[in-house]
């Protein structure tokens, strides 16, 4: 067994007495997490679970999401994390779509668990309440089947802005090499504390920092709930090296009154991605003296497909890194053919062993996202400078054509971004008789600050071209966004076309 399910006793064999996972007055060593998986796992094969079987989580961070996805990978079952802020409606879909035949859930989601209708047909356990450790007391036998690294080990659930959600398959191969590129890449050591603050049931949670740790014998400490004053604090007095973020995250600690007196000397490696951050936020951070780097991957790969470097950073801030050391990139050709990825915008292919191989139970999708066999269509449009380093453009489906001009969304928001009095701004798409399409504004702006909308043209008057100057400007109070801070456009463009045609 190599799967990702043998990596707390492998990892015990070498480190017994390090501490593998901590979070608030619990601890536990490798030897001490290695114990409970082989206990869980036992008293999941106990209840029933087989290789292949889907074992549902849903809970905020915690100790327990571990122990379940090590035992669940070590009965050769996949694990389905879930976003506990969907409805109950789409939990309900989810766990139909997994078809799970166990539930795992905290405190917190026994009400979304009873709304959702739980498992009729299964497996119930309440990580609080005494059940969870009831079965670890109990075990049960050894799973019997050896796990392979091409066997599935993961599902999930893309944020899903067009139609059903829809689960990408990760095997154990896949987050091992994810994992193998990571450490690859950065000064990840045994003796590092890193906090897991992104959600858990999205992939940078679990790939960008949380999973090399652990792989490497460093402790891991799991956050149930992001506040920036907490996680400051908790950086100077534990001596945090390292942890992931999401941009939004990045900057309320930026802008936390506590950032000028915290004591941010322990970090080694700062990592974000998921969406664009803003340069001032990036310089912010840097300006501190933080190893700041920002990674660039999506769900699909496991996550990984790009990442600053650790001495490149400075000279390129805002730049999302070079290709991982197993990875390869390519931009997608007119024919549907990989070329060469340069200075010019264009889709950008993905290859390599982190890499997935589709979606859950949707062989149509998943042979839509790969062409040339094996390059996956990320969806997004890249290009690289004459340094080799990567700029994420913007989405494909963002993209606006206005007057037959490409006009990438993502480039005026940052462009808007460098005016203090905005807080945030998202530019969609809205149909135009004129122009076939034309661009629309939500721009939200800081408490107490004041701009017209005179004034914001004026902005981006002075450093875009004018084809690229949206056509109606709105200001609002909030944007809708994801779990992860992700922008929700499918709405905006909804909203837009409502307001503006
Ligand atoms: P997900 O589908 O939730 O796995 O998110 C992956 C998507 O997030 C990618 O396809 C990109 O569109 C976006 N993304 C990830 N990292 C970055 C980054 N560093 N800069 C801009 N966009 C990013
Ligand atoms: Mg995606």
């Amino acid at each position: 067994d190599f799967g990702l399910g043998s990596w707390p006793a492998r990892r015990a064999r070498i480190d017994p007495d390090r501490t593998a996972l901590v979070q608030h007055d619990r601890s536990l060593t490798y030897a001490g997490l290695a114990d409970r998986v082989r206990r869980l796992a036992g008293a999941l094969t106990r209840l029933g679970v087989r290789p292949g079987d889907r074992v549902a989580y849903l809970g905020v961070n915690d100790i327990t999401v571990f122990e379940t996805l090590f035992a669940t990978a070590r009965c050769g079952a996949l694990f389905v994390p879930l976003n506990y802020r969907l409805s109950p409606t789409e939990i309900r879909y989810m766990l139909d779509d997994a078809g799970a035949s166990v539930l795992v859930h905290s405190a917190d989601t026994a009400d979304l668990v009873a709304a959702a209708g739980g498992l009729p047909d299964g497996v119930v356990i309440a990580t609080a309440g005494g059940g969870f450790e009831a079965e670890i007391a109990e075990g049960g036998p050894r799973p019997d089947t050896p796990v392979r690294l091409e066997d599935p080990c993961l599902l999930l659930y893309t944020s899903g802005t067009t139609g059903r959600p829809k689960a990408a398959v990760l095997t154990h191969g896949n987050l091992t090499w994810n994992t193998v590129n990571q450490l690859a890449h950065l000064d990840v050591l045994g003796t590092d504390k890193a906090l897991c603050i992104a959600p858990l049931f999205h992939c940078v949670g679990l790939g960008q920092i949380t999973l090399p740790t652990l792989f490497k014998g460093g402790s891991v400490e799991p956050v149930a709930k992001f506040d920036p004053g907490t996680i400051l604090a908790r950086i100077g007095e534990a001596g945090i090296t390292s942890f992931s973020a999401v941009p939004t995250m990045l900057e309320m600690m930026w802008r936390h009154e506590a950032w000028d007196r915290t004591d941010l000397s322990s970090l080694t490696c700062v990592l974000y991605g998921g969406s664009p951050v803003a340069g001032r936020v990036a310089r912010a951070w840097l300006d501190r003296g933080v190893k700041l780097l920002q990674g660039y991957g999506m769900t699909e790969a496991s996550p990984g497909v790009s990442m600053a470097t650790h001495e490149g950073t400075l000279d390129h801030p805002v730049a999302a890194g070079v290709p991982h050391f197993f990875t390869d990139v390519a931009a997608l050709g007119p024919d549907l053919t990989p070329q060469p990825l340069d200075g010019t915008p264009a889709e950008l292919l993905v290859r390599g062993p982190h890499v997935f191989a589709g979606y859950w139970h949707r062989p149509e999708e998943s042979a839509a996202g790969f062409v040339d066999g094996g390059w996956f269509r990320t969806g997004d449009v890249v290009r690289v400078d004459d340094d080799g380093w990567a700029h994420v453009v913007d989405r494909v489906k963002d993209m606006i054509i206005s007057g037959g001009e490409n006009v990438y969304p993502a480039e005026i928001e940052a462009v808007a971004a460098g005016l203090d009095e905005v807080d945030a701004c998202a530019v969609v798409g809205v149909p135009d008789a004129r122009w076939g399409e034309a661009g629309a504004a939500f721009v939200v702006l800081r408490p107490g600050a004041e701009l017209d909308e005179q004034q914001f043209r004026a902005h981006l008057e002075r450093h875009l071209a004018r084809y690229k100057i949206p056509k109606h400007v709105l200001f609002t109070d909030t944007l809708p966004r994801n779990a992860t801070g992700k922008i929700r456009r499918v709405e905006l463009r909804t909203l837009a076309a409502e307001t503006f045609t």
